[in-house]
């Protein structure tokens, strides 16, 4: 599980000069990483300091830029973001935009969970629109 290939990332909005080393996670550490993530930005840190050769300022970086809501810029109400790793077109953040996909596994983790809690954002952010 360490042995992921690196990628670099960087965020024009909150770190312009520096480029961060990430691991290329496969599809389903996206999935653990966003199901925590929406859980709480702690735990998910966490998880990546734990399983990963990454710093906790790096993982609290990576997890700032996981999007809770697929294709909603974390920054901004931008809700049309295509593709991973990508720039907002509207404000310029860096979005780890990561979709979570059905890998048919009998992971133990909470799918159920995870669905109400997007349902949740989904209801409030129809709040706003
Ligand atoms: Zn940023
Ligand atoms: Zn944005």
């Amino acid at each position: 599980m360490n042995k992921l290939a690196i990628m670099k990332v960087a965020c024009n909005k909150c770190l312009p000069l520096k480029q961060i080393e990430i691991p290329d996670f496969t599809q389903a550490e996206k999935n653990r990483l966003l199901e925590l993530t929406i859980q709480s930005a702690m735990l998910s840190i966490k998880y990546i300091t734990d399983n990963y050769a990454v710093s906790y300022r790096d993982a609290k970086f990576m997890v700032n830029h996981i999007n809770k809501i697929n294709g909603h810029c974390n920054r901004c109400n931008f809700e049309k973001l295509e593709g991973e790793y990508i720039e907002c077109a509207r404000c310029e953040a860096l979005n780890f935009n990561w979709k979570k996909a059905n890998l048919h596994e009998k992971h133990v983790y909470s799918n159920n969970i995870l669905v109400i809690h997007f349902s949740n954002i989904r209801t409030s952010s129809h709040a706003y629109s």
